[in-house]
């Protein structure tokens, strides 16, 4: 019934049926859930005597004289007439609007729905009103949606479109099971069908919005959750010898943190459970995940197994190639290299090795998931850094071995609520400690006056033998702006600090010339190092103590936190120095929340909470679908109950194969279908 087209809707043609394509909508279903943005209050009306200046309201009143119509210049047309009621006149005034011309009779009453303002000369008026004839109302008189438009669809259209699929669609089968209903005191659904659209009052509103908030959610949690099984029938190599690893762990030059201890037992029960692990770590930079990952892919090679460990960068490939070679050294584990920027011969070399099972661990980039890689029995795959990394990308490595272990290490710390949701598809781990002796970043935000000073600290610091960057935000070219782009910035910097060597580097660069200026500073033969955000993730210079962010405010605050990530590696006091620009009170507190915290989860939570879940996940791309109506971050609390909601609905039938579940079932598959939970 719901599946019937919108053709079938009086009014809906062709034409009008494309328009109403566009916003995704075909059927009958997607109409109704084609939810308003806004809801406005058009049930009251008010005497002409009565309104004010500034209010929104519905007048019902008399045409006193027919339409005028006055050009005041190119471009602008005004149309105007005044109305009447029994206390008083008013004048409407609409712009560009010929359309209003002959809509109105002298003498007929009117329902006239607009804001009320003073114009220049003192007088009163109503500007571009809503307008319909009084008597048989249809878009006053009442609360009345507002839908989010596309050019060729006017309120009035969707309105009047909305009023006839609800009639269509008739009688909707509710299909959130009764005890979730009953237990979550969520609405039934024609009720709040009816009251999402077109409520009696903003309670029986908010009562429907609660419902749907609710059923978004938990389709999504459903749809995550079924994932999540699949993976987790997903049978899986066993690895025997989960106790080898004590014997690496010896070996490391420190003790773990009790928190690397946990992550690392978890690690090693799900590789020995039978089942394929799909785990992510979570933890802040310098928690020390790569010595986690480094004792699993150890316990992967002794248990006879290959093992993968692919990094978004080149540079981050041959760091984690050196630290593993130095983990693994005298204990009989070949790490090779494989990245899109090695020479041909080199990598048909590795191709070999890895075929044979004469490579032990594969340490690289994107390139691993090629075609042409073939491994000899892969056992584990560890990812740096998740949200490069999707789901399509774990599929093909896992379709390389016969399903390997997957481990994804990510140092954007999420706030935990949302962790669940993005990655309901995977086992969590936290890594919430930092090794002990840590000292915390110094950090300072400051403005342009500030920069001699600035300048001044770092001289002194550089002369004393500590490195710095300078990290300014990615700029495109075609923007035209006065923010710091990278080569100019680092020719300025050259010029006021003649005494040091400057680098650059930037994401333009090739592979080759990055790792050129990488190492020498890695070498300290270059003292300053000028970038973009390219040295974002995972590389560590021990004697890097100074960090200098320019346009800091164009950052996500995990983006700061992670950047700043970079310093404080090696003994001495490190600083972070924040140029922010504007005197935006949100930049502000973005920035002192910054200077107050070094901790990654409670830096995340604030920026989601300062700048809305719209820029915080439409910037960090963290491939959670479009919600129509759940706003993750308000709406969290609906979330977790979604989340206890979604468990209890797969406890009772996990396949979802029941008749009274078939909806959800069938909205689950869809959301899938449409690979919104796969990237
Ligand atoms: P990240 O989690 O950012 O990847 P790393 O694994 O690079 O962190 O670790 C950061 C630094 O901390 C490395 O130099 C590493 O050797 C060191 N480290 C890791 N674990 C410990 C520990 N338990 N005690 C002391 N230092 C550690
Ligand atoms: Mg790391």
């Amino acid at each position: 019934m719901e599946n019937k087209s919108i053709r079938y809707l009086k009014g809906v043609g062709e034409a009008r049926a494309e328009l109403f394509a566009k916003k995704g909508i075909k059927t009958i279903e997607d109409m109704l859930y084609f939810f308003p943005r806004a809801h406005e209050d058009r049930s009251q009306t008010k005497k002409i005597a009565d309104c004010e200046i500034g209010e929104t309201v519905c007048v019902s009143a008399t045409v006193f004289s027919p339409v005028r119509e006055t050009r005041i210049r190119k471009n602008m047309t005004i149309y105007s007439m005044t109305v009447c009621d029994d206390t008083g006149a008013l004048s409407v005034i609409w712009y560009n609007n010929r359309f209003v011309k002959g809509q109105f009779h002298t003498n007929d009453e009117y329902i006239l729905f607009g804001k009320i303002t003073k114009n220049r000369y003192g007088k009163t008026e109503m500007i571009n009103p809503v307008y319909e004839k009084a008597g048989a109302e249809r878009y006053t008189g009442k609360i009345v949606p507002i839908y989010p438009l596309t050019g060729g669809l006017t309120q009035k259209i969707v309105q009047r479109t909305m009023e006839l699929a609800l009639k269509e669609a008739g009688r909707l089968e509710e299909y959130i099971p009764d005890y979730i209903r009953e237990k979550y005191k969520l609405a039934e659904i024609n009720y709040a069908m009816r009251n999402i659209h077109f409520p009696d009052d903003f309670q029986s509103y908010n009562i429907a919005r609660e419902r749907f908030v609710f059923e978004e959610l938990l389709i999504l949690q459903l749809a995550l959750l079924n994932r999540k099984g699949e993976n987790t029938q997903a049978e899986g190599i066993v690895f025997e010898d989960t106790r080898c690893t004590d014997d690496f762990v010896k070996t490391l030059p420190f003790p773990l943190t009790n928190a690397q201890k946990r992550t690392l037992d978890e690690i090693l029960k799900d590789m020995n459970s039978g089942k394929m692990m799909n785990r992510l770590v979570q933890g802040d930079v310098g928690s020390g995940k790569t010595a986690v990952a480094a004792a699993a892919i150890y316990a992967a090679v002794k248990n006879g197994t290959q093992a993968a460990m692919m990094a978004p960068t080149e540079i981050l490939a041959s760091q984690h190639l050196d630290t593993l070679t130095e983990f693994f050294k005298g204990m009989d584990i070949n790490v090779v290299l494989l990245t899109g920027g090695m020479k041909a011969k080199d990598r048909r070399l590795a191709y070999d090795m890895i075929s044979t099972g004469a490579a032990d661990v594969v340490v690289g980039t994107h390139a691993i998931i090629q075609e042409q890689v073939e491994f000899y029995n892969l056992g584990l795959v560890v990812a740096d850094e998740q949200h490069r990394f999707g789901v399509e990308q774990r599929a093909k490595l896992a379709a390389k071995g016969h399903n390997p272990h997957m481990l994804i290490m990510s140092a954007t710390p999420i706030p935990r609520t949302l962790a669940l949701i993005l990655y309901g598809d995977l086992d969590i781990s936290i890594i919430d400690e930092l090794p002990p002796g840590r000292k915390t970043v110094k950090t300072y935000a400051v403005g342009e006056k500030m920069r001699k000073r600035v300048y001044a600290f770092l001289q002194k610091n550089i002369g004393a033998g500590m490195q710095a960057y300078v990290v300014c935000p990615l700029i495109e070219e075609a923007e035209n702006t006065d923010l710091q782009n990278a080569a100019e910035l680092a020719e300025k910097i050259q010029k006021v600090f003649p005494m040091f060597k400057v680098g650059l580097m930037h994401g333009k660069m090739r592979p080759k010339m990055k790792d050129e200026i990488m190492n020498g500073f890695v070498k300290g033969e270059i003292q300053i190092l000028v970038s973009t955000t390219v040295i974002e993730v995972g590389v560590n210079v021990p004697n890097a103590g100074l960090m200098i962010i320019e346009n800091a405010e164009r950052f996500g605050l995990s983006q700061l936190h992670q950047l700043r990530g970079r310093v404080g590696r090696g003994t001495e006091q490190a600083y972070c120095i924040l140029f922010a620009h504007g005197n935006n009170e949100i930049t502000k507190k973005r920035m002192e929340t910054m200077c107050m915290s070094n901790d990654g989860f409670y830096i995340s939570e604030q920026d989601l909470e300062l700048r809305g879940p719209g820029d915080f996940f439409g910037t960090r791309q963290h491939g959670l679908p479009e919600m129509k109506i759940a706003n993750l971050f308000e709406d969290r609390d609906i979330l977790k109950q979604s989340q206890e909601a979604a468990a209890m609905v797969l406890e009772h039938d996990p396949e979802l194969e029941a008749p009274e579940n078939r909806a959800l079932k069938q909205r689950c598959d869809r959301l899938i279908a449409d690979e919104i939970v796969m990237n």
